[in-house]
């Protein structure tokens, strides 16, 4: 039998408000959109249902604020099967929110609120030892405080766990911490910032993932749209292409990557192997919305 492996996801949990319109508007400017949407999303919190949809025993640790949003986030965590013991509540701020547009092209532009998340703390990740101690994979983001991410891969690394960090929003990192990671994943803007080099084709995602390389971690994955990922597996390097498919809405596309990457990856794959199946798992594009479009196991075909 197929037994579920256990990946904890610690990151952020957001109430995402969702207008489509034509174009999006520029500075300054105001525009008349189509429909509003609100979905769940924050990085963490679709990363987790991911792994969850996609086959993993998951385990979140997250904060929300004491609001209908944070309560109403539990309620969507538990119906996806997520532990959700160690989604704190933080009594003074509220939970994060979300403000995202959608243009035609399917092109988005996000501005996050983190609210709750900013208070994920040290402690926190400590009333969760258990869990990492328990894990397979642990997958983390950059939308909840710097130091407990580096403080949680400290800790999974002393048990000999692999972490996965997709470097979201774009942040400089340190070397010391980077070195706790097994997996980097950026998108190009976060190569980028992690690498100094415009990653605009393959050869420039090359240079970028080997000089992320440079910086102590052995695996780098950069996510490049449409056209799929390049990945660096310690000395090989390989340009992995997406699957064709008519792109209606990227939000979230990164997040259905990661989490599926790990599902893969916590099983014995190849990081290869694991790519290809996050590659198949972003049918997440042709549906609209961030949680709400993440695919279950049986929809993905290799
Ligand atoms: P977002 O911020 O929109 O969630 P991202 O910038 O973090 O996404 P991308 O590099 O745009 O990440 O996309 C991640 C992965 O999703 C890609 O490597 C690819 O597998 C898939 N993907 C994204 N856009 C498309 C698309 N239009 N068609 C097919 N696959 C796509």
């Amino acid at each position: 039998m197929d037994t579920k492996k256990k990946i904890v996801v610690i990151g952020s949990s957001n109430t995402d408000m969702v207008i489509k319109s034509d174009r999006l508007p520029k500075p300054g400017e105001t525009i008349l959109g189509g429909n509003f949407l609100m979905n769940h999303g924050g990085k963490g919190a679709n990363q987790a249902v991911a792994a969850a949809r996609l086959g993993s025993e998951v385990t979140f640790i997250s904060k929300i604020g004491y609001d209908l949003f944070g309560l109403q986030a539990l309620e969507i965590y538990k119906s996806e099967k997520i532990n959700t013991e160690f989604i704190f509540t933080d009594q003074k701020s509220p939970s994060g929110v979300a403000l995202i547009s959608v243009d035609s092209f399917g092109e988005n532009s996000i501005i996050v609120a983190p609210g709750a998340s900013r208070s994920l703390s040290i402690e926190d990740i400590n009333k969760a030892e258990k869990k990492i101690k328990e894990a397979d994979i642990i997958l983390m983001q950059l939308e909840v405080p710097i130091e407990t991410v580096e403080y949680a891969a400290t800790i999974a690394n002393q048990y000999g766990k692999k972490v996965i960090l997709n470097p979201a929003p774009a942040s400089t990192l340190s070397n010391s911490f980077l070195k706790n990671v097994h997996t980097i994943l950026p998108n190009r803007i976060e190569a980028e910032m992690l690498s100094g080099i415009k990653v605009m084709d393959i050869e420039s995602a090359h240079q970028a993932a080997k000089t992320i390389g440079e910086k102590g971690i052995e695996n780098v994955v950069i996510t490049l749209g449409k056209d799929g990922a390049y990945v660096k597996e310690k000395d090989t390097y390989t340009m992995i292409p997406a699957k064709e498919v008519e792109t209606i809405d990227t939000t979230g596309a990164g997040d259905v990557f990661c989490g599926a990457f790990s599902v893969y990856l916590s099983k014995g794959y190849s990081l290869a192997e694991s790519v290809r199946f996050a590659n198949a798992a972003v049918i997440a594009v042709t549906r609209i919305g961030a949680q709400s479009a993440i695919p279950y196991k049986r929809e993905v075909t290799l």
